[in-house]
């Protein structure tokens, strides 16, 4: 069939100049990396992996431009060229006035809950994500979930399901006050739930509110491209905007942003911590000398700052995320269409697989989803990651969190991996999903401290 002119086919922005040759194993190869990893994904060897979906952090493809920059890193210990170019990029496609780099997101994370969080008060956010509620607790402050409930349902269709449920805040903010809020975190497309989208309605809703209130935005913008693609297909009055505008409609609501460039922004490592206020940056140029190095390097070399700048371009071209996100897309139909639950709608950095619906005959105690990322390691190499019980770590009393979103993420790292690449991993998906009955639980027999998903190590019931 001729394809319709509205729905012609998206294709790459760009062709191969040099390729990465990928390493294949055998079964019984594979079945001893994954006893000797205990069952976690994270402590695979690479060399073991052939289609590594593990995450979209700094597993990116950078391009001509980006390795061109490389070479002109002024690696100055003070006042780097590289800083200065970051920082202009950062006011030119987000508009945050004060900018300090750091080595990566969760650097930003840290620096900027030491100086805004006083211990006891209420950090509300769009769901949670790991590195941000640790750092926000070990500030002192205590984390509370805002997002709309139909965030947690995984077969709920709203398009926005990363937005603000603005009746949550206010019972928070009813029940202990505005000065207990530290600030609301914004996650745009939201990791833990998905990648999903908030809306721009919904951010405008929630600038008026913690107006009023004089509660700060503190928006975590690590895939702040991807949330505008989605605003841009999805929401009345933005299919004429481009990209790059709907980015900085979004930055200019927000009070101050905590990034990590190792997803949208392209690049391999590199974070930064940005807010309109001088005070808080006056204490956070202070405070990331303890941690992370001089303000104008922040535990980055220069090199690394000037392929950030090229990347915070590339990002928000419209061709690059309509590309990105039509990988994503082109897997999670395959996926659909062998009968594997996804969460719905399909999000924007990886297709999150239904562990619970998947193997509903394991209770979330014997860790589903853990055990369904080694089961398809086993199949066919692809490296996937849990998303569920495992990551969601205890509270402070030292209880589980029993989160209602129990998910396998397939994550697609950006400009990496190709639609062949894609139509293998999902039919090891659809076998994996074909005896399924016979995938036993894990149990733990060893749990780490802080992040435990990272290290935690497991056997096989
Ligand atoms: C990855 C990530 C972070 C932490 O960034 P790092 O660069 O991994 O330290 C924070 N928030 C979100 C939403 C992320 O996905």
């Amino acid at each position: 069939m001729i394809p319709q002119e509205k729905k012609r086919s998206w294709a790459e922005p760009y062709k191969m100049k040099m390729v990465e040759l990928l390493k294949t194993t055998n079964r019984a190869q594979r079945l001893k990396a994954i006893r000797e990893a205990g069952y976690n994904t994270f402590l695979l060897k690479s060399a073991d992996v052939y289609i590594d979906l593990l995450t979209d952090s700094g597993t990116n493809a950078m391009s001509d431009r980006q390795w061109s920059a490389f070479m002109l890193g002024d690696e100055a210990y003070a006042g780097s060229e590289s800083y200065f170019k970051l920082e202009a990029a950062i006011h030119k496609y987000y508009g945050y006035k004060y900018v300090i780099p750091t080595h990566q997101g969760r650097g930003a994370e840290n620096i900027l809950s030491q100086i805004m969080i006083k211990k006891g008060q209420y950090v509300p956010g769009n769901m949670y994500f790991t590195t941000t509620r640790v750092h926000q607790e070990l500030a002192g402050g205590i984390f509370a979930d805002i997002i709309i409930d139909e965030a947690h349902d995984p077969n709920n269709l709203h398009p926005f399901k990363g937005n603000v449920d603005l009746q949550k805040l206010d019972e928070l903010v009813k029940k202990h006050g505005a000065s207990k809020i530290a600030y609301v975190t914004l996650a745009s497309n939201v990791n833990m739930a998905g990648g999903q989208p908030f809306s721009m309605q919904n951010l405008k809703e929630l600038h008026t509110y913690t107006r009023v209130h004089g509660i700060s935005i503190i928006h975590d913008m690590t895939r702040v491209a991807e949330n505008a693609y989605f605003i841009q297909q999805r929401e009345p009055g933005y299919l004429k905007k481009t990209i790059q505008e709907i980015v900085r409609e979004i930055c200019n609501l927000t009070d101050g942003a905590t990034m990590s460039a190792k997803k949208d922004a392209l690049v391999n490592i590199g974070g930064f911590m940005a807010t309109n206020d001088p005070t808080v940056f006056e204490e956070a140029r202070n405070l990331v000398v303890v941690y992370e190095g001089l303000h104008t390097y922040g535990g980055l070399a220069g090199r690394d700052m000037e392929a950030m700048a090229v990347g915070i371009k590339e990002s928000v071209d419209d061709n690059h995320q309509r590309a990105r996100i039509g990988q994503v897309i082109y897997l999670g139909e395959k996926m659909s269409q062998y009968g594997i639950p996804i969460v719905r709608p399909i999000g924007g950095h990886g297709i999150f697989v239904d562990a619970m619906a998947f193997l509903p005959h394991l209770s979330q105690d014997q860790f589903p989803a853990q055990a369904l990322a080694a089961e398809i390691y086993l199949d066919s190499g692809v490296r996937t990651m849990e998303r569920g019980i495992v990551s969601a770590g205890r509270n402070a009393q030292g209880q589980n969190y029993y989160p209602k979103l129990e998910l396998v993420r397939f994550t697609i790292p950006r400009r990496v991996y190709t639609q062949a690449h894609m139509d293998v991993v999902a039919e090891s998906a659809a076998l994996v999903f074909q005896r399924r009955k016979r995938i036993n639980g894990l149990k733990m027999t060893y749990e780490p401290k802080y992040l435990r998903f990272f290290q935690a190590r497991f056997e096989k019931l």
